[in-house]
């Protein structure tokens, strides 16, 4: 027998109607390119959402066509967002930090009809148009009078003129939940970059679990800065939840430093915001230096690496801003788990509760999660057994765009290429990534519990371990750190910092100092760079 409820599709189109009539009076303030701050509402989102949808109708944009953006988190993205999918085509957010080669072959790859771009990005757009003999458009975001002017680019229109010629009138499409919405690409260290295509129901559907209490806790009484890029993993979802509870939401624009953060978290008074931990450091220098104290932010998400157990601290501690540790990638929507604590945690001190916070969390519901070992089988979760994560749920990936790395799944599971131990409460903790795991003697080493550990030093601004070769163990871990200035650190005083701390075979066998650790398009550090960079050294150890 079937229930008798009506099916109606999880479109996103439903997301900005709703933000639209019970939230149309919520502000959206933008930092733009131009310098100044853009405020306006939900309602006049949406309004513009349509006008775009129908200039993308009239220029023949059809249904699954993709429709790309290259561009910082504002107001004009946003209504793109919810525009491109809204009539049925593929938003395809492309990382501006990658080189215009990979963006080329991105654009290409993806079959992009129109790319929308910032105009901070036209450098860019000048270099690439010659190589997308496809993009039937370059749309810049921006009024007639700063549209930039240059032969390299055919075809070159200005997104205000759009706009302005197009009706608002337009009723979104009613379509399949399963086709569909958007398409982002994995950053691919290895190989070329892999798209990984999402779809209206698995969007709805993400916003739903991310937006609840035990993951970012959402509501309309919250006042959200993604500082994590739209361009990454759809800023991890949030102009659809925060569209779906109706959230203010503030948008840094290019402005990511500490200053230009700090002024629009206390003006707009900012509750939770989201990013790397390498956006973090930035910020709580800019704020310690300057003895500032939050007055609003309570909340703030940090993914995409591990956050460092000394950021944790010093948020809650110094700041009051509670830590969400979030895990999760771009074949998960991203969101997979949250590090909120459970009942149980409540009587414990206040370092023992930030040891749980420190591990990357707990499943949210819908993200179905194992650890298994090298044959495959399932391994406890007891907190000591380290293996594979493995993960499915309706907002995981099931395949690449256009089939690409043939079926990803095994007995339709994801493998994640993270590495974990998973303790009796669920909470995992990833040790490293399979390929930055150090295989010594046979046995594994995790190297982010030891760039923890270095970062818990006071002189240190970043740590990497990284694997170097080693005649008698294979693999040995080799500490790669960037000094703070004006502190002066051995590396004696530094490998004793880890005595106590961890076993002593995980002992970095030596300290390289470096005045830079080099980052990927997303913010993380690059470990390849960083062993190849390192290649041929030689570790005392190994004389
Ligand atoms: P991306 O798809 O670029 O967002 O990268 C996803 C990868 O980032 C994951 O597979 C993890 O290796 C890493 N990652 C994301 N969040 C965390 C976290 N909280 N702790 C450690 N690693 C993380």
């Amino acid at each position: 027998m079937q229930g008798l409820m009506m099916s109606a599709p999880l479109l996103i189109s439903s997301l900005i109607t709703h933000a639209d009539r019970h939230h149309g009076e919520t502000e959206i303030v933008s930092r733009r390119v131009e310098g100044d701050i853009h405020r306006y509402t939900w309602h006049d989102c949406h309004r513009r959402a349509r006008q775009l949808g129908n200039a993308l109708l009239a220029m023949d944009i059809q249904t699954s066509e993709r429709v790309a953006t290259l561009a910082w988190n504002g107001y004009r993205h946003l209504e793109t967002y919810f525009a491109v999918s809204g009539i049925g085509s593929v938003l395809h957010t492309v990382n501006p930090r990658l080189f215009p080669e990979q963006i080329a072959w991105i654009v290409n790859h993806a079959d992009d009809q129109l790319l929308l771009f910032d105009l901070t990005f036209f450098p860019i757009i000048e270099t690439i148009a010659p190589l997308c003999p496809n993009v039937r458009a370059w749309i810049a975001y921006c009024d007639r009078d700063r549209l930039p002017s240059g032969d390299k680019v055919a075809n070159l229109m200005c997104y205000e003129d759009l706009l302005a010629r197009a009706s608002d009138a337009l009723i979104w499409p009613e379509m399949e939940e399963t086709a569909a919405s958007s398409l982002c690409y994995t950053s691919g260290t290895t190989g070329n970059p892999k798209g990984v295509l999402y779809s209206h129901r698995s969007t709805v559907l993400h916003s739903f679990a991310s937006g609840m209490p035990d993951a970012l806790c959402l509501s309309a009484r919250d006042s959200v800065l993604p500082v994590v890029p739209m361009f990454h993993v759809n800023a991890w979802g949030l102009p659809y939840s925060s569209a779906m509870v109706g959230a203010k939401m503030v948008m840094p624009g290019p402005g990511l430093d500490g200053k230009s953060l700090f002024e629009l978290f206390e003006n707009e008074r900012v509750t939770i915001s989201a990013g790397v931990p390498t956006v973090w450091l930035g910020l709580l220098n800019y704020v310690r230096q300057n003895g500032l104290k939050f007055s609003t932010m309570r909340r703030t998400v940090i993914g995409g690496s591990a956050c460092p157990p000394a950021m944790l601290k010093t948020f809650q501690d110094d700041y009051g801003v509670q830590v969400l540790h979030a895990w999760g990638m771009t074949e998960m929507s991203p969101i997979g788990t949250c590090g909120v604590l459970k009942a149980k945690h409540e009587g414990l001190s206040s370092e023992e509760r930030q040891a749980v916070q420190s591990k990357q969390g707990r499943a949210i519901y819908g993200v179905d999660i194992k650890i298994v070992d090298e044959k495959g089988d399932e391994l406890p979760w007891d907190g000591v057994a380290f293996g594979d994560v493995l993960v499915r749920g309706p907002w995981v990936v099931s395949g690449y765009f256009r089939g690409d790395g043939g079926d990803p799944l095994r007995a339709g599971w994801f493998p994640t290429g993270d590495v974990a131990t998973i303790d009796a409460d669920g909470f995992l903790h990833i040790t490293d990534r399979s390929k930055d795991v150090i295989k010594s003697g046979g046995e594994w080493i995790g190297s982010i519990d030891l760039e923890n550990i270095a970062m818990s030093h006071p002189a240190v601004a970043m740590a990497a371990v990284i694997a170097v070769r080693h005649p008698k163990w294979d693999e040995r871990p080799l500490l790669v750190v960037v000094k703070k200035p004006d502190v002066a650190v051995s590396r004696e005083e530094l490998l004793k910092h880890f005595e106590g701390r961890i076993a002593k075979w995980w002992m970095p066998d030596d300290v390289a100092f470096v005045d830079s650790i080099p980052l990927g398009a997303t913010g993380k550090m690059l470990k390849n760079k960083l062993r190849e960079q390192f290649k041929d050294y030689v570790l005392p150890t190994a004389a």
